[in-house]
């Protein structure tokens, strides 16, 4: 019988047994789930032999749950996640039609999961588009909650935009074509401090050398620019003794100190040619919403695309790891598809229960898999002599790959 994850003096406890729920997932769900399934137990078993062991509990979300239960999203299922605080997920299709909110977008705002956390780094032999892959091993750390994501937006001529236009021209004074369509765009500052407290803590805890704000705050001076402010306040007030920012280290003229993480800000689009040509300058960016939608797949395209990126979204201690490409309905049971995003995210998950050593296993046995040439179609098919796997093989694989 398996336990249950607990919060205890502020900190995850994790029994050697643990329950964790996970949704498989629909169109190629349930096949990377099974290799997930396969590949994390294995890795498990390997690090701590029989004393240490996930005890798996499903739950339901899309066309299963529509099929068992008629609903999409059960509140049950919410109920599973918030009890046991860690949940794994494989993608879930977006019902088409009648109004529908992602499903994944429900499961993040329901449960507050604030950080929407994407490590980006390449595995040596996947084949990526730039010269220098190996120069790109960042963690994007993206608010989750606020932003033009907040779903506060009107569409041209509706009647709650002509009101809303009424008061910006009549009360605020500002000129709005009477037909445009209206968004807000909400940042706040208890929004901003927490995301950024993750994005410091995690540095801290890894053992990365930088933070790097990125922002469009020359041009949304309110939202964005104070984000900025924000999150340096919150790193000189809270982690003063752990970090230096940029002016601070060009004012000492001397080098980085030793022990200490440089907290520096750069304007979005300064950025995305910062990532491509100095890449290796940078570690751990925090972001609004919007620009954390954008640097996630862009960074990933670097280092040879989606298939293989992992991601997690995490509040106050829940957390759900997810694989972050699509249902691709095409290959359904197909047992065909690249299982490497779901099975990163569960190493992500591995690390986030403290089990380090099975985490490690897990990174280094797909590297070794990908370097020998052991691969799924997509990798294959741009790799010049490679094997090509099936999902269930390439796990196989992994698991020959840890001894
Ligand atoms: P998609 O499912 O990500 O698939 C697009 C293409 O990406 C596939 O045809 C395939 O390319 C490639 N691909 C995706 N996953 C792969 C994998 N594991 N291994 C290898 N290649 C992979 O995107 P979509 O077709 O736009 O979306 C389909 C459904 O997924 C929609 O209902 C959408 O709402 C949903 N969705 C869910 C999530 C989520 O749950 N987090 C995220 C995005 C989309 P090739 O055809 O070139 O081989």
């Amino acid at each position: 019988m398996g336990k249950k994850i607990t919060v205890e003096a502020g900190a995850l406890k994790v029994p050697d047994n643990p329950v964790i729920p996970f949704i498989e997932g629909d169109g190629t769900g349930p096949d990377i789930w099974r290799a997930t399934r396969r590949v994390i137990d294995a890795a498990v078993q390997k690090a701590y032999g029989e004393s240490k062991r996930i005890e798996w509990k499903e739950i339901l979300a899309g066309e299963k749950a529509f099929e068992t239960t008629g609903e999409w999203l059960p509140q049950a299922t919410l109920d599973a996640i918030q009890e046991h605080l860690v949940a794994i997920k494989g993608p879930l299709t977006t019902p088409v039609g009648g109004g529908f909110r992602s499903l994944n977008v429900t499961i993040r705002q329901v449960l507050d999961l604030y950080a929407c956390i994407r490590p980006v780094r390449w595995f040596e032999g996947v084949p990526s588009p730039v010269r220098h892959p190996e120069k790109v091993n960042m963690v994007v750390f993206r608010e989750n909650t606020e932003d033009t994501y907040a779903g506060l937006e009107w569409s041209a001529g509706s009647e709650k935009a002509l009101r809303l236009r009424k008061f910006l021209v009549e009360e605020m004074g500002c000129q709005v074509p009477e037909d445009a369509g209206l968004g807000i765009k909400p940042i706040s500052k208890t929004a901003t401090r927490r995301i950024m407290r993750k994005a410091l803590d995690y540095a801290l805890e890894q053992g990365r050398r930088t933070v790097t704000i990125v922002h469009k705050g020359n041009i949304m001076k309110f939202t964005e620019g104070s984000f900025k402010q924000w999150c340096y306040d919150l790193a000189r007030e809270d982690f003063r003794d752990v970090i230096i920012t940029e002016e601070e280290l060009a004012s000492t003229g001397s080098g980085m100190p030793e022990g200490k993480i440089l907290v520096n800000d750069r304007i979005a689009d300064n950025m995305f040619q910062q990532v491509l040509a100095r890449g290796d300058e940078y570690e751990v960016l925090v972001m609004p919403n919007l620009n954390g939608d954008y640097f996630s797949d862009a960074l990933a395209a670097q280092v040879g695309g989606l298939g293989m990126a992992p991601g997690a979204n995490i509040g106050d201690f829940v957390a759900v790891f997810e694989a972050t490409h699509g249902t691709a309905p095409k290959y359904a049971g197909l047992d065909k598809v690249n299982p490497g995003s779901l099975i990163l995210s569960a190493a992500m998950m591995l690390e986030y229960l403290g089990w380090k050593d099975a985490a490690a296993l897990v990174v280094s046995s797909l590297e070794r898999t990908i370097k020998g040439k052991k691969v799924t179609y997509d990798l294959a098919r741009l790799m010049e002599g490679a094997q090509e796997l099936k999902t269930s093989e390439f796990a196989e694989a992994m698991v020959v790959n840890m001894g």
